[in-house]
C-alpha cells in the first residue's frame, strides 16, 4: 500500500546510499526508508532540468495541456491507492485524504486550461513599428513543498511551472513523500519526456544551498514557514533569482453581532480541526463581538471537545494526529505561555494519548495581546476566542500580526462587508464561509505571508518571463 521511496532524476528511479525512515504519525511506526540526494545527485538534477527545459519550453502549450490532463485523470483514478499512503505517512484521516488526491488532480486541470491562455499583447505602435509582448516560460524551476497536504502542495507547484513550459526540481517534504512520488510516477506513465520533472529528498538546507545558487534556477518556489523563506529569499537575493513565497498564516475570523451565532461557531470548530489545524489558512483567531461572545464560546467549545481524534485509517476520526513529532512541543510550550498569561484553557491543551503524535482540541479565551500566540501561528490545533467591542477593533486586531494570508467574516451588513475589503490585511478575504481558495482563484499572502500567487489566472504568472519586441519595418 505504501510505495517504494525513491528519487526521480532525467526520467529515473533511483535509491542512494544514505537513508532515513518515515514514520506513521498515529503509531510512531516504520512504514518506509527515503533516500537522501548527495551533491551528485543534484547535479544530475540540474543536468536533467536544464536538457529538459530544452525540450518542455518548445512544446506547443495544448501538447503540455494534454500531458497533465492525462496525469491528473491517473492521479483520479488512483484515489483510493494514493489516499491510504497519504493517511499513512500524514496521519489525516481517509476522507481527506481522498478530497485531497481530487484537489491536487483539479489544480493541474486548472494549470492545464492556463497553459493555453498565456496571452501577450500588441500595443499600438506608429506605422511601420511594432511593439508586442510575449510571455515565455522562466526556466529551471527549483521548488520545494511542506508537509502539511503530502499531494496538493507539490501540485500547486508541479502544475504552475509544467503549464508554464517550465522543468522542474522538487525537493518535497521529507516526513511525507509518497504524495509526490504518486504525482511523479502519474507524469511518467501519462509520457512526461525525462528530465522535466525531477524529485528529490534529503537535508533541506544541503539542498536549497545546492540548488538555489546555480545560474540554470531561474526561480525558486517555497512553501512552508516565514522563517525558511525568509532565509531562502535571501540567499536567491544574491543571485538576482525571483521567489515566489507561500508562506505562514494567523488567519482572523471576525464574527459580527448579525450573523448565525451557532452556524458560525460550529462550522469554525470543525474547521479549525481540519487537518489537525495544519493549514496555513486556518481559523485561528476569533474576534467575536462582545454581544454573543459568550453564547459563541459555548457552542464552540462544545464543538471541538466532541472532535473525534484517533487514527486516520479508522472509520468516524475527524482529526488525526500532529504530522511530527517536534510539533508536540511546541503546541504545549504554546499553551503554557499562554495559559502563563493569564489566558483561559476550555478545552484540550495537552498531548492526547501517549501513543503517536496526537494534541487535543484545543480552546483558549481572554488571551493577552502579549501572549506568543497572538502573534505567532500555532499551525496546530489551537483557537483562540477573544471578545471585541465594534468592528473597528476586530480590523485593529486582525491586521495586528506580521502575517497577511487568509482572513474570515461572519457577517450579513453590506457596510461591515465593503468595510473590511479595504482594510483587512490579507491576500484571501471569505465571508460567511471558511474556505479560502479554489483551483480558479489567485491564493497568496501579503506582508510576512510572501508574495506572488497560485492558482487562478495569475498562477502562471511567477513562471514565465516578460518580454517586449520592438520591431521596426525601417
Ligand atoms: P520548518 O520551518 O522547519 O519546515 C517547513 C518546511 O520547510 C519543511 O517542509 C522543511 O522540509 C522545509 N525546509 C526547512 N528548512 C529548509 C531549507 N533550509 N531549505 C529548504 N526547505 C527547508 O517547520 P516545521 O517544524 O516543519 O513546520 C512548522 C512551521 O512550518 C509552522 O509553524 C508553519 O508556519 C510552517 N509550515 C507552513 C506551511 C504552509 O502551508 N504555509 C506548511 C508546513 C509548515
Amino acid at each position: 500500500m505504501y510505495p517504494n521511496l525513491e528519487l526521480f532524476i532525467g526520467g529515473k528511479w533511483r535509491k542512494t546510499a544514505r537513508d532515513m525512515p518515515v514514520v506513521n504519525p498515529a503509531t510512531e511506526e516504520e512504514i518506509g526508508r527515503l533516500p537522501h540526494a548527495e551533491k551528485k545527485d543534484l547535479d544530475d538534477a540540474l543536468e536533467a532540468a536544464e536538457k529538459g527545459f530544452q525540450l518542455w519550453s518548445k512544446t506547443a502549450p495544448r501538447d503540455r495541456a494534454d500531458t497533465i490532463l492525462r496525469a491528473a485523470a491517473i492521479l483520479r483514478a488512483r484515489q483510493d491507492e494514493i489516499a491510504l499512503a497519504i493517511t499513512a505517512e500524514h496521519g489525516k484521516p481517509l476522507p481527506q485524504a481522498r478530497q485531497e488526491v481530487i484537489r491536487g488532480a483539479e489544480f493541474f486541470e486548472w494549470d492545464a486550461g492556463e497553459a493555453m491562455r498565456t496571452y501577450g499583447r500588441v500595443i499600438p505602435a506608429a506605422r511601420g513599428q511594432k511593439f508586442t509582448v510575449h510571455h515565455q516560460p522562466i526556466g529551471v524551476v527549483a521548488a520545494f513543498s511542506p508537509w502539511n497536504f503530502p499531494l496538493s502542495q507539490p501540485a500547486r507547484k508541479i502544475g504552475g511551472a509544467l503549464a508554464a513550459g517550465c522543468s522542474i526540481i522538487l525537493k518535497a517534504a521529507e516526513e511525507t513523500p509518497a504524495g509526490a512520488i504518486h504525482i511523479v510516477r502519474a507524469f511518467a506513465e501519462a509520457g512526461l519526456p525525462a528530465g522535466v520533472l525531477n524529485l528529490v529528498f534529503g537535508t533541506p538546507s544541503e539542498i536549497s544551498d545546492h540548488l538555489i545558487p546555480q545560474s540554470s534556477v531561474r526561480l525558486v518556489a517555497f512553501t512552508g514557514s516565514t522563517a525558511v523563506g525568509r532565509h531562502l529569499t535571501t540567499l536567491a537575493a544574491q543571485h538576482m533569482t525571483p521567489v515566489l513565497m507561500e508562506l505562514g498564516g494567523h488567519a482572523p475570523v471576525i464574527v459580527c453581532e448579525d450573523t448565525d451565532v451557532e452556524k458560525a461557531a460550529i462550522s469554525g470548530a470543525m474547521r479549525k480541526m481540519r487537518n489537525a489545524g495544519q493549514v496555513c489558512t486556518s481559523p485561528t483567531r476569533f474576534f467575536v463581538h462582545e454581544s454573543i461572545f459568550d453564547s459563541f464560546t459555548e457552542k464552540f467549545v462544545e464543538r471541538a471537545a466532541a472532535t473525534v481524534v484517533g487514527n486516520g485509517m479508522d472509520d468516524g476520526v475527524e482529526m488525526g494526529p500532529l504530522a511530527n513529532e517536534r510539533r508536540v512541543p511546541a503546541l504545549t510550550q504554546q499553551v503554557e505561555n499562554a495559559r502563563a498569561a493569564g489566558a483561559e484553557v476550555r478545552t484540550g491543551g495537552a498531548r492526547h494519548g501517549t501513543t503517536g503524535y496526537f494534541f487535543q482540541p484545543t480552546v483558549l479565551t481572554n488571551v493577552p495581546d502579549h501572549a506568543h500566540i497572538m502573534q505567532e501561528e500555532p499551525f496546530g490545533p489551537i483557537a483562540v476566542i477573544n471578545p471585541v467591542s465594534c468592528l473597528e477593533n476586530a480590523i485593529q486586531q486582525a491586521n495586528s500580526v506580521p502575517y497577511g494570508l487568509a482572513g474570515y467574516a461572519f457577517t450579513n451588513r453590506a457596510d461591515y462587508i465593503d468595510h473590511m475589503i479595504d482594510t483587512v490585511e490579507v491576500g484571501n478575504l471569505s465571508i460567511n464561509t471558511l474556505e479560502a481558495s479554489m483551483p480558479e482563484t489567485p491564493f497568496g499572502g501579503v506582508k510576512s505571508s510572501g508574495y506572488g500567487r497560485e492558482g487562478g489566472t495569475e498562477g502562471l504568472d511567477n513562471y514565465m518571463t516578460i518580454k517586449n519586441v520592438w520591431h521596426s519595418a525601417d
